[in-house]
């Protein structure tokens, strides 16, 4: 069976480190690089960059519990 992937690498603006890059996860129309993602993982509380983490990720999270159908926030 053949698979037909057209996947264009395209770089996105990470939420939190603000740089571009092509690996990472996706929160609708949110993305996080690798790294930061690691980083998030391994951040204790007592990390200086845990609020950080916290108080960016908290925008991805109201954007998800105010999710509304059909309108689609830019
Ligand atoms: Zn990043």
């Amino acid at each position: 069976m053949r698979e037909r992937i057209h996947e264009k690498k395209k770089t996105k603006d990470c939420l939190i480190c603000f740089s571009s890059k092509n690996v990472g996860i996706h929160l609708q129309d949110f993305f996080i690089c690798s790294d930061c993602e690691k980083k998030m993982v391994n951040a204790g509380v007592d990390d200086p960059h845990y609020l950080v983490y916290v108080h960016r990720l908290r925008r991805v999270r109201e954007s998800l519990t105010q999710n509304k159908e059909g309108e689609v926030p830019k």
